[in-house]
């Protein structure tokens, strides 16, 4: 296995004051029509805490790299690997990477990255978003201390796309999965209707988005109307319709 890193991904991870280096595929599978398992090798140390994410280097056309930000989902230090679920129903270089993935593959890894964890004060915990959201939102859920509650607000092209995960029996979960039915992906009728249909549960709260831009703001603004501390709501847009996050995996932020 090559152990070193592109001297770019050398120079960004000393930038960012993270760690850096080469995971290799160890598996692949598809877990519905719109999303991608991906387990790395020789990547625990990426990890960080529940809600962090990773950069990997992915060729975007002959010649050209780009970067892009995945959560982790699963953490497992014995087999010194790390889980990825990636969506596919669109064609940029990290759905066709995630697609093509195969075994033995190598990728250099630069992480761990995201501000965004767990809010250890909140007794709720509201996760609001769409499929890209899934791995970080269930991998926070599950580092969630019992009892405490988790309330997953997500919106999916077609029911097909649901994946759901095994929790403590001591947490309460409540799972509202949309069907976007043939909405806009940056429509956020279908989140806003689901979110004014549900009921705040008493003591603290804590929200975090993560998905597409326009929702993902739209989702925000809501909230706030609901009287939930602006502290209390963790939002990072993951992607933004129309456009290709750039090359350092950011979505463009404008606000036309
Ligand atoms: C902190 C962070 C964490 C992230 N975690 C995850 C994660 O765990 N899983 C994950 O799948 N993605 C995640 N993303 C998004 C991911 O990094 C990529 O931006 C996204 O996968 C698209 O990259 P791409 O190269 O495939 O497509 P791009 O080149 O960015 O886009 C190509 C086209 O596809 C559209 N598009 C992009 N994503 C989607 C989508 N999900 N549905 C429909 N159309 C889309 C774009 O609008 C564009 O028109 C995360 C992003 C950030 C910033």
């Amino acid at each position: 296995m090559n152990t070193s890193p592109h001297q770019s991904s050398i120079e960004l991870a000393a930038r960012l004051g993270v760690d850096c280096g080469v995971g290799d595929v160890i598996s692949t599978s598809s877990l519905g029509p719109s999303l991608h398992e991906v387990v790395l090798g020789h990547a625990s140390r990426f990890a960080g805490a529940p809600g962090n994410d990773i950069m990997v280097r992915l060729a975007s056309s002959p010649g050209h790299f780009t970067r892009r930000r995945y959560s982790v989902r699963a953490v497992d230090t014995d087999r010194d690997a790390l889980t990825l679920w990636i969506t596919t129903s669109h064609d940029g270089s990290g759905s066709r990477w995630a697609t093509n993935a195969r075994v033995g593959d190598e990728v250099d890894v630069v992480g761990p990255r995201g501000k965004i964890t767990l809010d250890h004060d909140a007794d709720w915990h509201l996760f609001i978003g769409d499929t890209s959201g899934f791995a970080a939102f269930y991998r926070m859920a599950q580092a969630i201390e019992t009892p405490g509650r988790a309330i997953f607000i997500v919106e999916v092209d077609a029911l097909d796309d649901v994946v759901t995960s095994a929790f403590d029996d001591a947490l309460g979960v409540t799972g509202i999965f949309i069907d976007r039915q043939g909405r806009g992906p940056s429509d956020p009728s279908g989140v806003l209707s689901a979110l004014a249909a549900f009921e705040f549960p008493p003591d603290v709260g804590h929200a975090y988005l993560f998905g597409e831009f326009s929702v993902t703001k739209a989702a925000q603004v809501a909230l706030v109307d609901r009287g939930l501390d602006q502290d209390r709501i963790s939002r990072k847009a993951y992607w933004r319709a129309g456009r290709n996050n750039a090359d350092g995996g950011e979505p463009d932020k404008s606000d036309d």
